[in-house]
Protein backbone atom coordinates (compact mmCIF):
# COMPACT_ATOMS: atom_id res chain seq x y z
CA UNK A 1 0.00 0.00 0.00
CA UNK A 2 1.19 3.92 -0.56
CA UNK A 3 2.33 5.83 1.93
CA UNK A 4 0.04 8.16 2.97
CA UNK A 5 0.93 11.61 2.52
CA UNK A 6 -1.04 12.48 6.20
CA UNK A 7 1.98 9.80 7.68
CA UNK A 8 4.47 11.83 6.10
CA UNK A 9 3.36 14.89 6.98
CA UNK A 10 3.11 13.74 10.23
CA UNK A 11 6.05 12.21 10.96
CA UNK A 12 8.21 15.22 9.20
CA UNK A 13 6.56 17.35 11.81
CA UNK A 14 7.45 15.20 14.62
CA UNK A 15 10.94 15.13 13.64
CA UNK A 16 11.20 18.83 13.04
CA UNK A 17 10.88 19.24 16.46
CA UNK A 18 9.17 22.53 18.63
CA UNK A 19 11.86 24.72 18.37
CA UNK A 20 11.89 25.08 14.33
CA UNK A 21 11.21 27.94 12.66
CA UNK A 22 7.36 28.94 12.04
CA UNK A 23 8.45 29.68 8.15
CA UNK A 24 11.14 27.06 7.77
CA UNK A 25 7.98 24.64 9.14
CA UNK A 26 5.75 25.29 6.95
CA UNK A 27 8.23 25.33 3.60
CA UNK A 28 8.98 21.83 4.47
CA UNK A 29 5.65 20.78 4.67
CA UNK A 30 4.62 22.34 1.64
CA UNK A 31 7.57 20.78 0.01
CA UNK A 32 6.55 17.12 1.23
CA UNK A 33 2.66 17.52 -0.21
CA UNK A 34 4.26 19.09 -3.33
CA UNK A 35 7.01 16.39 -4.15
CA UNK A 36 3.64 13.96 -2.93
CA UNK A 37 1.36 15.68 -5.72
CA UNK A 38 4.43 14.32 -8.36
CA UNK A 39 5.01 10.87 -6.89
CA UNK A 40 7.73 11.83 -4.42
CA UNK A 41 7.93 10.61 -1.04
CA UNK A 42 10.07 13.13 1.03
CA UNK A 43 10.22 12.89 4.99
CA UNK A 44 11.90 15.09 6.65
CA UNK A 45 14.44 13.80 9.05
CA UNK A 46 15.63 16.22 11.42
CA UNK A 47 14.94 19.87 12.15
CA UNK A 48 16.05 22.15 15.05
CA UNK A 49 18.94 20.92 17.20
CA UNK A 50 19.08 21.70 20.75
CA UNK A 51 22.95 22.99 22.00
CA UNK A 52 22.96 20.19 23.69
CA UNK A 53 22.31 17.99 21.08
CA UNK A 54 24.60 19.34 18.82
CA UNK A 55 27.19 18.89 21.49
CA UNK A 56 26.29 14.75 22.10
CA UNK A 57 26.89 14.25 18.09
CA UNK A 58 30.27 16.38 17.88
CA UNK A 59 31.66 14.21 20.89
CA UNK A 60 30.93 10.88 18.78
CA UNK A 61 34.34 9.75 18.18
CA UNK A 62 35.81 12.94 19.92
CA UNK A 63 38.28 12.01 23.09
CA UNK A 64 37.57 14.18 26.31
CA UNK A 65 35.05 16.97 24.13
CA UNK A 66 32.74 18.73 26.65
CA UNK A 67 30.64 21.36 26.90
CA UNK A 68 28.85 23.57 29.14
CA UNK A 69 31.24 21.54 31.69
CA UNK A 70 29.91 17.81 30.58
CA UNK A 71 31.85 15.19 29.45
CA UNK A 72 29.83 14.82 25.76
CA UNK A 73 32.86 12.25 24.26
CA UNK A 74 31.66 8.82 23.04
CA UNK A 75 34.33 7.09 21.85
CA UNK A 76 31.66 3.94 20.89
CA UNK A 77 30.65 5.79 18.20
CA UNK A 78 32.54 7.30 14.86
CA UNK A 79 32.77 11.03 14.15
CA UNK A 80 29.43 12.47 12.66
CA UNK A 81 30.04 15.98 12.56
CA UNK A 82 32.20 18.40 12.54
CA UNK A 83 30.22 21.62 13.75
CA UNK A 84 30.40 22.57 17.56
CA UNK A 85 26.83 23.70 19.28
CA UNK A 86 26.45 26.63 17.78
CA UNK A 87 27.89 25.96 14.01
CA UNK A 88 24.90 24.20 12.06
CA UNK A 89 21.57 26.27 11.50
CA UNK A 90 20.21 23.24 12.87
CA UNK A 91 20.83 24.75 16.21
CA UNK A 92 18.59 28.00 15.44
CA UNK A 93 16.15 26.33 13.90
CA UNK A 94 16.54 26.84 10.19
CA UNK A 95 17.96 23.59 8.73
CA UNK A 96 16.37 20.55 7.94
CA UNK A 97 17.22 17.17 6.23
CA UNK A 98 14.74 15.12 4.02
CA UNK A 99 15.29 11.41 2.64
CA UNK A 100 13.52 9.71 0.17
CA UNK A 101 11.39 6.58 1.63
CA UNK A 102 9.92 3.72 -0.54
CA UNK A 103 6.46 3.68 -1.84
CA UNK A 104 5.16 1.69 1.21
CA UNK A 105 6.93 4.11 3.56
CA UNK A 106 9.01 1.55 5.10
CA UNK A 107 12.26 2.18 3.89
CA UNK A 108 14.55 5.35 3.30
CA UNK A 109 16.04 5.48 0.09
CA UNK A 110 19.65 7.23 0.06
CA UNK A 111 20.06 7.27 -3.80
CA UNK A 112 20.51 11.03 -4.95
CA UNK A 113 18.84 10.42 -8.15
CA UNK A 114 16.25 12.16 -10.25
CA UNK A 115 13.48 12.09 -7.33
CA UNK A 116 16.27 13.78 -4.51
CA UNK A 117 17.36 16.26 -6.84
CA UNK A 118 13.84 17.10 -7.67
CA UNK A 119 12.97 17.33 -3.61
CA UNK A 120 15.54 20.03 -3.52
CA UNK A 121 14.52 21.73 -6.57
CA UNK A 122 10.95 21.66 -4.93
CA UNK A 123 12.61 22.99 -1.36
CA UNK A 124 14.36 25.90 -3.52
CA UNK A 125 11.35 27.57 -5.29
CA UNK A 126 10.31 27.76 -1.69
CA UNK A 127 13.00 29.28 -0.55
CA UNK A 128 15.73 26.83 0.58
CA UNK A 129 19.98 26.63 -0.33
CA UNK A 130 20.49 22.91 -0.73
CA UNK A 131 23.22 21.44 0.47
CA UNK A 132 24.05 19.74 -2.75
CA UNK A 133 24.97 22.69 -4.16
CA UNK A 134 27.52 23.48 -1.83
CA UNK A 135 31.20 23.59 -3.99
CA UNK A 136 33.17 21.77 -0.73
CA UNK A 137 31.24 19.32 0.85
CA UNK A 138 28.06 18.19 -0.20
CA UNK A 139 25.15 17.48 2.23
CA UNK A 140 22.28 16.65 0.15
CA UNK A 141 19.72 15.87 2.61
CA UNK A 142 20.33 19.87 4.19
CA UNK A 143 18.18 22.54 3.26
CA UNK A 144 18.23 25.89 5.15
CA UNK A 145 17.23 28.88 5.10
CA UNK A 146 19.42 31.66 7.01
CA UNK A 147 18.18 34.82 5.79
CA UNK A 148 21.72 35.63 5.23
CA UNK A 149 22.56 35.87 9.03
CA UNK A 150 26.05 34.27 9.82
CA UNK A 151 26.39 31.87 13.18
CA UNK A 152 28.01 34.70 15.37
CA UNK A 153 24.95 36.99 14.55
CA UNK A 154 22.54 34.30 14.98
CA UNK A 155 24.31 32.95 18.27
CA UNK A 156 24.64 36.90 19.56
CA UNK A 157 20.72 36.31 19.05
CA UNK A 158 20.28 38.17 15.92
CA UNK A 159 16.72 37.19 14.37
CA UNK A 160 16.54 36.12 10.68
CA UNK A 161 14.19 37.65 8.82
CA UNK A 162 12.25 34.94 6.49
CA UNK A 163 9.70 35.44 3.83
CA UNK A 164 7.33 32.42 3.52
CA UNK A 165 6.99 31.23 -0.02
CA UNK A 166 4.46 29.04 0.43
CA UNK A 167 1.49 30.99 -1.26
CA UNK A 168 3.27 32.13 -4.26
CA UNK A 169 4.67 35.75 -2.75
CA UNK A 170 7.58 36.75 -4.90
CA UNK A 171 10.13 37.78 -2.26
CA UNK A 172 10.35 41.46 -1.70
CA UNK A 173 13.17 42.78 -4.31
CA UNK A 174 15.19 44.82 -1.43
CA UNK A 175 16.13 42.10 1.02
CA UNK A 176 18.87 42.70 3.57
CA UNK A 177 20.86 39.74 3.35
CA UNK A 178 24.39 41.33 2.02
CA UNK A 179 26.20 39.77 5.02
CA UNK A 180 29.11 37.14 4.37
CA UNK A 181 28.17 33.86 5.73
CA UNK A 182 30.62 32.52 7.80
CA UNK A 183 32.81 30.38 6.41
CA UNK A 184 32.56 27.21 9.38
CA UNK A 185 33.03 23.96 8.17
CA UNK A 186 29.27 23.11 7.55
CA UNK A 187 28.00 20.13 9.49
CA UNK A 188 28.96 16.81 8.15
CA UNK A 189 25.78 15.21 10.18
CA UNK A 190 24.40 13.35 7.61
CA UNK A 191 24.64 9.99 5.28
CA UNK A 192 23.67 6.41 6.12
CA UNK A 193 26.57 4.36 8.45
CA UNK A 194 25.73 1.02 6.50
CA UNK A 195 26.12 3.33 3.17
CA UNK A 196 29.41 4.81 4.47
CA UNK A 197 31.01 1.11 5.58
CA UNK A 198 30.33 0.02 2.09
CA UNK A 199 32.01 2.39 0.82
CA UNK A 200 34.76 1.65 2.96
CA UNK A 201 35.23 -1.77 1.81
CA UNK A 202 34.66 -0.63 -1.32
CA UNK A 203 37.78 1.49 -1.28
CA UNK A 204 40.17 -1.18 0.47
CA UNK A 205 38.96 -4.03 -1.53
CA UNK A 206 38.64 -2.45 -5.07
CA UNK A 207 41.15 0.84 -4.58
CA UNK A 208 37.98 2.99 -6.38
CA UNK A 209 39.49 6.00 -3.43
CA UNK A 210 35.45 7.01 -3.46
CA UNK A 211 33.92 9.60 -1.49
CA UNK A 212 32.71 7.99 2.18
CA UNK A 213 29.85 10.12 2.83
CA UNK A 214 27.00 7.60 2.99
CA UNK A 215 24.95 8.17 0.10
CA UNK A 216 24.52 6.05 -2.78
CA UNK A 217 25.16 8.60 -5.95
CA UNK A 218 26.85 7.72 -9.34
CA UNK A 219 30.51 6.86 -7.89
CA UNK A 220 29.81 4.55 -5.40
CA UNK A 221 26.79 2.69 -8.08
CA UNK A 222 30.27 2.56 -10.26
CA UNK A 223 32.76 1.24 -7.13
CA UNK A 224 30.12 -1.43 -7.32
CA UNK A 225 30.10 -2.70 -10.63
CA UNK A 226 33.81 -2.37 -10.76
CA UNK A 227 34.08 -4.47 -7.66
CA UNK A 228 31.13 -6.83 -9.16
CA UNK A 229 33.83 -7.23 -12.69
CA UNK A 230 36.63 -7.80 -10.43
CA UNK A 231 35.17 -10.36 -9.11
CA UNK A 232 34.30 -11.94 -12.12
CA UNK A 233 37.32 -12.15 -13.58
CA UNK A 234 38.87 -13.38 -10.41
CA UNK A 235 36.55 -15.96 -9.46
CA UNK A 236 35.40 -17.11 -12.90
CA UNK A 237 37.76 -16.60 -15.57
CA UNK A 238 35.77 -13.80 -17.24
CA UNK A 239 37.88 -11.40 -19.44
CA UNK A 240 35.83 -8.08 -18.64
CA UNK A 241 37.20 -4.49 -18.93
CA UNK A 242 37.00 -3.17 -15.03
CA UNK A 243 35.48 -0.23 -15.95
CA UNK A 244 32.72 0.40 -13.38
CA UNK A 245 30.04 0.51 -16.61
CA UNK A 246 26.70 -2.14 -16.63
CA UNK A 247 27.01 -3.24 -20.13
CA UNK A 248 26.18 -6.96 -22.00
CA UNK A 249 29.33 -8.36 -21.36
CA UNK A 250 29.53 -7.99 -17.48
CA UNK A 251 25.19 -9.64 -17.69
CA UNK A 252 26.42 -12.12 -20.04
CA UNK A 253 29.43 -12.74 -17.23
CA UNK A 254 26.79 -12.69 -13.91
CA UNK A 255 26.75 -15.37 -12.36
CA UNK A 256 23.84 -17.26 -10.32
CA UNK A 257 23.78 -16.57 -6.93
CA UNK A 258 21.91 -18.42 -4.45
CA UNK A 259 20.89 -19.08 -0.26
CA UNK A 260 25.07 -20.82 0.79
CA UNK A 261 26.63 -18.58 -1.41
CA UNK A 262 29.69 -16.71 0.44
CA UNK A 263 32.30 -14.54 -0.41
CA UNK A 264 32.31 -11.17 -2.14
CA UNK A 265 30.17 -11.44 -4.81
CA UNK A 266 27.65 -11.84 -2.10
CA UNK A 267 29.10 -9.08 -0.62
CA UNK A 268 28.60 -6.64 -3.12
CA UNK A 269 24.75 -8.09 -4.27
CA UNK A 270 24.22 -7.60 -0.51
CA UNK A 271 25.36 -4.07 -0.74
CA UNK A 272 23.17 -3.65 -3.54
CA UNK A 273 20.19 -4.58 -2.57
CA UNK A 274 20.75 -2.22 0.57
CA UNK A 275 21.32 0.83 -1.96
CA UNK A 276 18.47 0.05 -3.22
CA UNK A 277 16.12 -0.21 0.22
CA UNK A 278 16.23 -3.81 0.24
CA UNK A 279 17.74 -4.54 3.80
CA UNK A 280 19.76 -8.15 3.57
CA UNK A 281 19.99 -8.30 6.98
CA UNK A 282 23.68 -8.13 7.56
CA UNK A 283 26.42 -6.91 5.40
CA UNK A 284 28.49 -10.37 5.91
CA UNK A 285 28.75 -11.81 2.27
CA UNK A 286 27.05 -14.98 3.73
CA UNK A 287 23.86 -15.65 1.48
CA UNK A 288 21.34 -16.47 4.17
CA UNK A 289 17.54 -16.22 4.80
CA UNK A 290 17.73 -12.64 4.92
CA UNK A 291 19.77 -11.75 1.97
CA UNK A 292 17.20 -14.25 0.08
CA UNK A 293 13.98 -12.69 1.30
CA UNK A 294 15.81 -8.87 0.41
CA UNK A 295 16.29 -10.65 -3.50
CA UNK A 296 12.95 -11.63 -3.98
CA UNK A 297 11.19 -8.88 -2.35
CA UNK A 298 13.76 -7.05 -5.19
CA UNK A 299 12.78 -9.19 -7.73
CA UNK A 300 8.83 -8.56 -7.20
CA UNK A 301 9.45 -5.06 -7.28
CA UNK A 302 11.36 -5.11 -10.79
CA UNK A 303 8.79 -7.52 -11.80
CA UNK A 304 11.29 -10.53 -12.55
CA UNK A 305 9.86 -14.00 -11.51
CA UNK A 306 10.87 -14.19 -7.61
CA UNK A 307 12.64 -16.66 -7.34
CA UNK A 308 15.18 -15.96 -5.16
CA UNK A 309 18.53 -16.46 -7.20
CA UNK A 310 20.24 -13.87 -8.27
CA UNK A 311 21.12 -14.51 -11.65
CA UNK A 312 22.15 -12.04 -14.65
CA UNK A 313 18.17 -10.44 -14.95
CA UNK A 314 18.92 -9.87 -11.40
CA UNK A 315 21.96 -7.50 -11.63
CA UNK A 316 20.53 -6.16 -14.87
CA UNK A 317 18.23 -4.45 -12.47
CA UNK A 318 20.28 -3.19 -9.74
CA UNK A 319 23.07 -2.40 -11.67
CA UNK A 320 21.92 -1.49 -15.07
ZN1 LIG B 1 21.38 19.35 7.89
Amino acid sequence: MTVKLETLMDRSEKNMGSGIHPVVKEAALEMVKRAYQEGIFVQISAGYRSMEEQAKLYGQGRLGYSYNGINYSDLSKPVVTNAMPGQSYHNYGLAIDYFIVSDDGKNALWTVDEKWRRAAAIGKSLGFTWGGDWSNFKDYPHLDMTGGLSYSQLKAGIKPILISKVNGTPPPVTQVESEVIDKDTPPKDSGNPTIKSIQKTLNSRYHVKIDVDGYYGQNTKKALIKGFQTELNKQYGAKLIVDGIWGPQTKAASPNVREGAKGNITYILQAALYMEGYYPHGMDGIFGSGTETAVKAFQRAARLSADGIAGEDTFAKLFG
